[in-house]
């Protein structure tokens, strides 16, 4: 039987040990939530010389931050709708300026997270090749930097190990890495800018007003403004739960693979995503387990069903690891808008909101928190481009999320074989 927890939690490097929130304090900002967008907002507030406090449940990196499938994937997924507020070029900026923070803080903070480049958009049929030849010819417009290439059938099986697919595309801008470790890095560095972070402290409510109060059962945080970063996890403000689904994925890690096992499904050491939206992605971490991610309709965390339902699905495509063991099985939980796009707005004038990325929250939790802190300084005009999206609100969306969630799913699983 797997081990209950993720492989991120088992290797985090270092564990954090935040005091919670005890009496009356004040900030210029409080962020509620320590997942990579609330991370990201205190540091950049930070590096800008804001006071700010960080307000967690749990652990920094407790939600879908520190048990993601750390694929660094470009793109704001609903670009569509965000394309009638915005430019291509602001488009285009917004498509990567996640990864430049990204690699800026490793770099800035030495954070040991594993981070490397190499990612493969893989094909099963020809309509998904044609969005992948859209994506290449916006790349060689762009004079796209890093390398990429369309593969052809054999070309995608050198580089992904399986006949699964009949084609795909290379792009060495995309990556993955450790995201716990990730989080937890830029945690403690927003903390050596002088955020004040306090874990196991579940905020009750908020008492709005011109100073706005966050409010947990032993303390309170006064500040100038109040930035939500809950996501999916959320559950103080009914309105912002209304308007996405939370989508639980879940990911098996094998026991390391041999030398001859990692030459034979990944040698590039290359991040690996299919088209699906009840999609299965995959890579190895930097001790060479396969780390393998798929959506399932399943609301529960017992690491043997997860076992029982993953490893026949990595075993199609490499059935050279039969036999081969499974260490850790775990899930998480998505936040996915009805129309795709990032939720940003505001519940009050001083009280804002980012959420919802769908899958694609390694990077565009980094573009949200920089976002945050630019609105936070009265900078809108990114915000704005989200901001004046409205939602599609769906009531019962977490009532009765698991039947919606249910059919939702199996929606999805009937176009994905279209
Ligand atoms: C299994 C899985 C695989 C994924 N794979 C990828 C991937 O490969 N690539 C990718 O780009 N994205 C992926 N994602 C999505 C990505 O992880 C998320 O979009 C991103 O982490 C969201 O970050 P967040 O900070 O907004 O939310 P979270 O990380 O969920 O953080 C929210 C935090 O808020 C806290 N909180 C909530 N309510 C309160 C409250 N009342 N008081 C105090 N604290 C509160 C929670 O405890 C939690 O720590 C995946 C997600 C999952 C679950």
């Amino acid at each position: 039987m797997p081990h209950t927890g993720s492989y991120y939690a088992a290797t985090v490097n270092e564990k954090t040990d935040f005091a919670p929130l005890q009496g009356d304090q004040r900030a210029d900002v409080c962020v509620i939530g320590a997942g990579f967008t609330g991370i990201a907002t205190a540091l950049n507030l930070a590096e800008r010389g804001y006071n700010v406090h960080v307000v967690e449940a749990n652990k920094v990196g407790w939600g879908a931050s520190g048990r993601n499938g750390g694929q660094m994937i470009s793109g704001v997924a609903g670009e569509k709708h965000l394309s009638k507020n915005a430019d291509d070029d602001l488009l285009w900026d917004m498509r990567w300026r996640g990864h430049e923070i990204i690699r800026q803080r490793v770099e800035q903070y030495g954070i040991q997270c594993d981070l490397k480049y190499g990612y493969v958009d893989v094909a099963f049929k020809p309509r998904h090749m044609r969005d992948l030849e859209e994506d290449f010819e916006k790349l060689q417009k762009r004079n796209f930097p890093h390398e990429y290439r369309l593969l052809d059938k054999q070309a995608t099986r050198d580089a992904t190990g399986t006949d699964a697919y009949i084609g795909g595309m290379l792009n060495m801008g995309n990556g993955h890495l450790h995201p716990l470790n990730l989080c937890v890095g830029e945690a403690c560095a927003a903390v050596a800018r002088g955020a004040t972070i306090y874990e196991g402290s579940s905020v009750l409510r908020i008492d709005h007003g011109s100073k706005p109060a966050v409010i947990t059962q032993n303390g309170s945080v006064t500040a100038e403004h109040v930035v939500i970063a809950g996501n999916a996890y959320h559950f103080i403000e009914p309105r912002l739960r209304g308007i996405m689904f939370p989508v639980n994925s879940f990911i098996i890690a094998t026991e390391p693979l041999t030398d001859d096992q990692v030459a034979s499904v990944n040698p590039m050491d290359l991040a690996i995503c299919d088209p699906n939206f009840v999609l299965q992605y995959y890579r190895l971490s930097a001790d060479k387990r396969l780390l393998f991610g798929a959506r399932i309709n399943y609301f529960g965390d017992d690491p043997g069903f997860i076992e029982r339902h993953h490893k026949p699905l990595m075993l199609k495509l490499y059935p050279q690891l039969q036999g081969i063991k499974i260490d850790y099985a775990w899930g998480g939980t998505i936040g996915v808008p009805l129309n795709r796009v990032p939720q940003m707005g505001r519940v009050a004038p001083n009280v804002f909101y980012s959420q919802g990325y769908s899958g694609h929250g390694v990077n565009v939790t980094h573009l949200a928190g920089e976002i945050m802190a630019d609105t936070v300084a009265g900078t809108m005009e990114r915000f704005d481009v989200f901001a004046s999206i409205k939602p599609t609100r769906f009531p019962g969306a977490h009532t009765f999320r698991k039947p919606l969630v249910a059919l939702g799913v199996l929606y999805h699983q009937i176009r994905d074989k279209l």
